[in-house]
């Protein structure tokens, strides 16, 4: 019995970061305070994503590995006020095409919950088992049914250092969710979950933050600013320095990236990038994340206005620093 098809897997599950995004996403969506990430081989052998969340009701678990089942989509309406970072009810009927997957979950604290094996698409266990509140999900030999795609990967450094991307950006999105990366065994990433974004930019990028960063705090009607920006006297950094959060999810949006590298203008030598962390509020009607599967790219309905936002509210920071 197949619930899931290899073809539409492919939009979603290009390499073991894009599975790990989703997983990720699925805790957090899950109200998760904590999440352990395990990887082995760069993802390739193993991906294991432990959450404390709410948990997969026995009766739902094996429809949420059939397409377009998700729990999160309640109207149309809701396409335009999305808060989850999930919605397309495409991941996990996806990974489990192209991959061996063991999900143990539980939605309450009775000690039993369920666990499901799926290999290939193909339903292989569904039973009761002991487990605690939250779900345990276990990617095994990603790929093994579409050597094509598997010859496509590179090396375990490359798609571990992908990895890491996904999770650096859930950390600085998420600081009040305590989340751990290990590959190999090796600890590569461990914050707090205490809500401090600069104890995460720290563990991060290795800087000591609270005397290279500024806070940022500014709002208009329509926007609300936090974060921190580096000052360029004491922070460098490519381009990926610069992170944007908007309502909780890291996203990627060329407009804010101008804006903050007009606000640096004068200050950074040429071919330097300043280090920025900025977490957006908005009302949710005034972003589409619909517009790409990945949902790392949106559109913004009042883009001009933002961004003169965002570029004037770091320029005064700038300018008020005694540098
Ligand atoms: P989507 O996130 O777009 O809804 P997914 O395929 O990622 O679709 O997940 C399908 C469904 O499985 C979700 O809607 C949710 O109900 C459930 N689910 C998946 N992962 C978790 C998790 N870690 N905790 C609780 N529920 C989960
Ligand atoms: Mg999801």
């Amino acid at each position: 019995e197949h619930i899931a098809n290899q073809i539409a897997a492919g939009e979603v599950v290009e390499r073991p970061s894009s599975v790990v995004k989703e997983l990720v996403e699925n805790a957090v969506d899950a109200g998760a305070r904590k999440i352990d990430v395990q990887v082995e081989e760069g993802g390739l052998q193993l991906i294991r994503v432990t959450d404390n969340g709410s948990g997969i009701e026995a009766e739902d678990c094996e429809k949420a590995f059939y397409r377009h089942a998700t729990s999160k989509l309640l109207s149309g309406r809701d396409l335009f006020q999305i808060r989850s970072l999930g919605f397309r009810g495409e991941a996990l009927p996806s990974i489990a095409a192209v991959a061996k997957v063991q999900l143990v979950t539980s939605s309450n604290d009775s000690g039993l919950g369920r666990v499901i094996v799926i290999e290939g698409g193909s339903l292989k266990q569904n039973e009761e088992t002991a487990a605690p509140q939250g779900t345990d999900i276990t990617i095994k030999e990603l790929f093994y049914n579409t050597p094509a795609r598997l010859k496509y990967m590179k090396t375990i450094q490359t798609e571990l250092g992908h990895i890491s991307d996904v999770m650096y950006r859930q950390a600085l999105a998420h600081p009040e969710i305590a989340i751990t990366l290990r590959h190999n065994g090796n600890t590569l990433l461990q914050t707090q979950g205490n809500g401090d974004l600069l104890q995460v930019i720290a563990s991060i990028y290795g800087i000591n933050a609270s005397r290279a960063m500024v806070p940022i705090a500014a709002d208009n009607l329509d926007y609300k600013i936090n974060g921190f920006v580096g000052r360029p006297d004491l922070t460098r950094s490519n381009r990926s320095g610069m992170s944007t959060i908007v309502n909780g999810r890291y996203i990627r949006n060329q407009g804010l990236y101008q804006a903050i590298l007009r606000a640096y203008h004068t200050l950074l030598p040429i071919n330097r990038y300043p280090l920025v962390v900025l977490q957006l509020e908005m009302h949710p009607s005034l972003v589409d994340v619909n517009v790409h599967p990945s949902k790392l790219e949106v559109r913004f309905s009042k883009e001009a206005e933002l961004n003169a936002f965002v570029e004037e509210s770091i320029r005064r920071l700038l300018q008020g620093q005694v540098l």
